[in-house]
């Protein structure tokens, strides 16, 4: 009989309900401390947390069609090449970072094939809330290790993995910023890194907006505006871009050390006049870290705590 799932895969994982070890059975996982089953489909575990907030996974779905379509305006396609861009620089900063021989996990993945660009020499774990979007990358992209799941509740052991990557996702919870960084602190190895990636609430176009109004406020005023403009990035109404700095006091509070903001050259989500904006002022090297459309953040989780 062939294995559930590959025993490297395996020993990474933990029941996501009591953190207990997993055992596999024919089609499942199963938690030796609380009982729970988990489906594994076509290689890939499901390893949901108990009380998942359904309508927030509806929404995560909405999301995840969006992104697949293709650009419908000349200031999208601008924006979209600025995506692409900001991907660039995270990666290529990623890459020259990682020796070979690590274990990574790429938390909330999405259809990023960039981080597949590191397997040579390395253990890479896709880990998503969406089956569907791990399904192509494994089918379109080659990606073995995947695992479907949410950042509520890691399903991973502790001190599991060398880096963690986070691109845009901890706006989708920014009430749970203490407990995700408590979680990523958790599952790295002493001496591990994390790569975390968010839309910036100091964001040169942005501030004005996140910032200086009220969230609630903010939040009412860009749902109309998006829907007047059938943007197709349209947020959902949970979500809120994050501060850079208040991501940074947090890491250090929950123990993490060498705290840096990168500087980013790219400014997604803007046309041309946001874009020329921010290359007039990002020769500043405090704008290129700290107002950006996207913060990036490295810190280390210390060798001995
Ligand atoms: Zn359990």
């Amino acid at each position: 009989m062939t294995p559930v799932i590959e025993d490297r895969l395996l020993d990474l994982l933990a029941c996501p309900r009591c953190g207990g070890e997993l055992g596999p059975g024919e089609h499942s996982l199963t938690c030796f401390s609380c009982g729970t089953s988990f489906e594994v489909r076509g290689g890939i575990p499901v390893l949901m947390p108990e009380g998942i907030d359904l309508e927030h996974l509806a929404e995560e779905e909405k999301l995840g069609e969006i992104m697949t379509g293709e650009p419908a305006s000349e200031k999208d396609a601008v924006s979209e090449e600025q995506w692409k861009l900001s991907k660039r620089e995270y990666w290529d900063f990623v890459r020259e970072r990682i020796s070979a021989g690590k274990t990574i996990v790429n938390i909330g993945c999405g259809v990023d094939t960039s981080f597949l660009e590191l397997a040579e020499g390395n253990t890479l774990i896709a880990f998503d809330l969406m089956r569907s979007l791990l399904e192509k990358l494994r089918d379109d992209h080659g990606s073995r290790f995947n695992v479907t799941g949410a950042v509520q509740s890691l399903p991973f052991r502790d001190d599991a993995f060398d880096a963690i990557c986070c691109i845009d996702l901890i706006h989708h919870e920014p009430d749970r910023l203490t407990a995700i960084f408590g979680s990523f602190a958790r599952i790295l190895a002493p001496g591990g890194i994390l790569f975390l990636e968010d839309i910036n609430a100091w964001g040169l176009t942005q501030f004005w907006k996140s910032k200086m109004m009220p969230r609630r406020l903010h939040g009412a005023l860009r749902e109309g505006w998006h829907r007047m403009k059938g943007s197709r990035h349209r947020p959902a109404p949970y979500e809120f871009p994050t501060d850079v700095f208040g991501s940074m006091r947090m890491l250090e509070k929950t123990g993490f050390t060498d705290i840096e903001a990168v500087p980013l050259k790219s400014y997604p989500n803007t046309g041309r006049t946001g874009l020329s904006l921010y290359g007039k002022l990002s020769s500043s090297d405090r704008v290129q870290r700290y107002h950006n459309f996207h913060y990036m953040i490295t810190a280390k989780k210390p060798e001995s705590t």
